[in-house]
């Protein structure tokens, strides 16, 4: 790659844009344009994270780490020089259609009942709610029609997995939560498979920026069991969706010392269970204080509060919480 693409690629890019599609928060605004915030790279206490968006250069003054978007990416995402110019390729192609994508499903939202009616059965009521984790509807039938509009080109729709190969909407009848660089559909009708994501990763854990600094994080496996928690006012929740975690969410709960509460299904066929005994095992080899929350028989988060749980109750599973 030329030196002239390399820096088109960093001027399409804007760093500011890149951290902050990847939850990063200025906390302080400094002189000349410029921001502090907590390092993404170390785990910070206090913001030592510097960010100049008018030269797109960062420095850390906590662990020393230095440079440009792309010397950014290398560290991030732990890859060499070529993988972090394909991931920012890849990630510039799709990232502004899943952004239009989301924000158009969220004006839909509202226009829909059958939607909030929806959200509401799952025991999702609080607007901050909503606003928080910007939940949005896919009616289906409309979204291709409204980027082809905006002038995007069938082959991207369909390469960013919006639109299927027939030239349908991907999501129908789905509401949809936008994660860092994708999309989960949660389908509202029972013919449909439930859960749908758009191809590509589905990032770290779930709003992980927001929590990463408290010293006891409780993890679910889906983003509604996310929801609920948050509501109930337990904002230290983060979210792998699926029992599986990917090893950047893996990482993310390992980067200092820490105590984890596994709040996973007990579904009946317990593969809920093995799950999370055997992620507890790989965590505490890391150092990481796991505790297992045991909900009643058949419950999941969702489940709980769905069927009048309450915080108190929640948080007395917590301090029951066993290794
Ligand atoms: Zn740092």
């Amino acid at each position: 790659m030329s030196r002239e693409a390399l820096d088109d690629l960093k001027q399409q890019i804007p760093l500011l844009d890149y951290l902050q599609a990847h939850d990063w928060r200025p906390a302080r605004r400094l002189s000349r344009g410029r921001w502090m915030g907590l390092c993404p790279l170390h785990s910070d206490h206090q913001p030592s994270f510097l960010v100049d968006p008018s030269k797109s250069l960062f420095y850390c003054y906590g662990c020393g780490h230095g440079g440009d978007l792309i010397r950014f990416v290398e560290l991030y995402h732990q890859v060499r020089f070529p993988e972090a110019l394909a991931l920012l390729h890849q990630w510039r192609g799709v990232a502004p259609l899943v952004q239009q994508a989301a924000s158009y499903y969220r004006r839909q939202l509202h226009r829909h009942a059958e939607a909030v009616a929806y959200l509401q059965h799952r025991g999702l009521r609080s607007p901050v709610l909503i606003e928080h984790m910007r939940i949005g509807y896919a009616p289906g039938g409309c979204l291709r029609g409204w980027l082809t509009r905006l002038g995007y080109p069938l082959p991207a729709l369909r390469q960013a997995g919006l639109v299927t190969a027939a030239g349908r909407d991907a999501f129908t009848h789905r509401v949809v939560f936008p994660l860092e660089g994708n999309l989960y559909g949660r389908s509202l009708s029972v013919a449909a498979p439930p859960h749908r994501f758009l191809p590509g990763a589905k990032g770290g854990l779930y709003a992980w920026e927001q929590v990463r600094h408290y010293p006891e994080v409780i993890l679910v496996e889906g983003l509604f069991d996310y929801a609920v928690l948050w509501q109930a006012g337990f904002h230290n929740v983060t979210c792998s969706m699926g029992n599986h975690l990917n090893v950047r969410q893996y990482r993310e709960l390992c980067d200092r010392p820490r105590t984890v509460y596994l709040a996973f299904d007990a579904d009946a066929n317990g593969s809920g269970q093995q799950a999370s005994e055997s992620l507890a095992g790989r965590l505490r080899e890391q150092g990481v204080n796991v505790l297992r929350v045991s909900l009643p028989e058949g419950h999941d988060p969702n489940s709980f509060f769905v069927h009048d749980g309450h915080a108190r109750q929640f948080r007395s599973l917590l301090e029951a919480a066993r290794r």
